[in-house]
């Protein structure tokens, strides 16, 4: 009976050469033979298994493409949002990146002191640099900051309770808050003061013999306003010393004095490690410019407790991250900035003479425009940047949104009041060219309909 259902769309399956000329009409380029003739046999194979599957040119294209480019691709971002999670945060340092793929690409010494040929702690690689730079005791780095933070309370307030200003119960982005984050960390949350108002006092109050941990975090997506008051972090750590209490910082962004950065309405890494907190954690990806990472430093017998907690096992780094996080830590020190602290310090006058150029290669419907931008990221959302953008007040905005994100390199605008924007704010000027010459493909189309 299944038989007799499928037999006849089988036969409908057209030969393996067939499907390979349809497919090389799909590419303004083809492919190499073998990769096209890898991807007809995978279109055969899903219209086999899927008898009622049409083979039309949706199907060829969502089999092609991935095998075509696999993997996130390249992206200009004119969305005026500097540091853009879903556009992978900060952009890399292409030398760094370079220079720590040869260090990792093979074997390496990730785990093995070369001194002795024995074991060792994979975050030693970085911890060796951080004490170096920052004079730290010891440090660590796990996956992100959300698990450096969940490990952290795991490690120091597991098992007793942890005390958090009601000022400062964050949620970090995509549903992650900190009631959930002590729940996973066996903590419990223990409320001092109010919303806008937490005094020294309020944590004295609440503290009894099953107090593990202080914890501070750094409200970096969003700001009390107003009548508020909040507790330093060196106040919090003379109350953490005085009753032999570790306390955890979670700065979140993650902005070093050493590199050359815009004035920005951030606290420095080095400003909190000044104030002694037992741990201080912040994003590798955020303004430290480098990948996705939680980096931890603090005191020795804190990060110790952290290594030695099972879910460090869950959450350890992959050594090509390691490898460029001690790169991108050492160009911190020599004072190197990293692309995202080039974009984050164009002037206005350079984007506008940028915009200009662009709009006058662009013709009508492209006028040049004063806009804000945002340093972003669950980081600085706050924080506003001057910017120029050019707006499309032509036909069809959305057509061409879909166009230019569709493109390659793919561009990433944004619609407003009926219009297209590119904003220059986190466009590399050597895109530029890009965007024009994707524009005049736009123009090109669009005379030929
Ligand atoms: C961004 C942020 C985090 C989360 O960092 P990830 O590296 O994305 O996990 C945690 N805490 C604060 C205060 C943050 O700003």
């Amino acid at each position: 009976m299944k038989d007799t259902q499928a037999r006849d769309p089988r036969s409908r399956i057209p030969a393996v050469s067939k499907l390979i000329e349809q497919l090389t009409e799909l590419f303004p380029e083809p492919p190499p033979h073998g990769l096209l003739t890898q991807m007809a046999r995978l279109v055969a194979e899903r219209l086999r298994a899927e008898p009622t599957l049409a083979l039309d040119r949706q199907l060829l294209v969502e089999i092609a493409k991935p095998l075509l480019q696999p993997g996130p691709r390249p992206v200009i971002n004119a969305t005026g949002i500097l540091l853009h999670t879903n556009l992978g945060r900060a952009p890399l340092d292409a030398e760094l990146v370079h220079r720590a793929i040869e260090q990792v690409k093979g074997y390496t010494d990730l785990e093995l002191d070369l001194e002795d040929g024995k074991r060792d702690h994979r975050d030693r690689h970085f911890a060796e640099l951080a004490r170096l730079v920052w004079q730290v005791e010891d440090a660590t780095l796990v996956n992100n900051a959300a698990g450096a933070l969940t490990l952290a309370l795991a490690a120091l307030g597991g098992g007793g309770e942890t005390v958090v200003s009601r000022g400062e119960m964050i949620e970090i982005g995509g549903g992650f808050r900190l009631p959930e984050i002590m729940a996973i960390a066996n903590s419990r949350l223990v409320e001092v003061g109010t919303t806008n108002k937490t005094r020294l006092a309020d944590y004295e109050q609440a503290l009894n013999p099953h107090t593990a941990c202080l914890l501070k975090t750094h409200t970096s997506n969003y700001r009390i306003e107003g009548f508020t008051a909040s507790v330093g972090l060196p106040e919090l750590v003379a109350l953490g010393r005085s009753h032999n209490l570790p306390v955890v910082m979670d700065l979140g962004s993650g902005l070093s004095a050493m590199i050359p950065f815009p004035k920005v309405d951030e606290p420095f890494i080095e400003d909190h490690l000044a104030a002694g907190p037992d741990l201080l954690i912040f994003s590798g990806d955020k303004l430290f410019g480098g990948v996705q990472a939680g980096i931890v430093l603090g005191k020795a017998s804190a990060i110790t407790r952290l290594r030695k907690h099972p879910m460090m096992r869950m959450l350890r780094m992959d050594k090509l991250g390691i490898a460029l996080l001690c790169h991108q830590l050492r160009a911190t020190a020599l004072g190197r900035s990293h692309p995202f602290a080039a974009l984050a310090g164009a002037v206005p006058d350079s984007l506008r003479a940028r915009a200009n150029q662009l709009a006058a290669e662009l013709g009508p419907h492209w006028q040049v425009v004063d806009e804000i931008a945002y340093m972003g990221g669950g980081s600085l959302p706050q924080e506003r940047r001057e910017s120029v953008a050019l707006r499309y007040s032509g036909a069809n905005p959305q057509d061409l949104a879909q166009f230019l994100r569709n493109g390659d390199p793919s561009i990433v605008p944004y619609l407003r009041d009926g219009a297209l924007w590119l904003n220059l704010a986190a466009v590399f000027p050597f895109d530029d060219v890009h965007i024009r010459d994707r524009l005049h493909q736009w123009t090109d189309k669009r005379q030929s309909l």
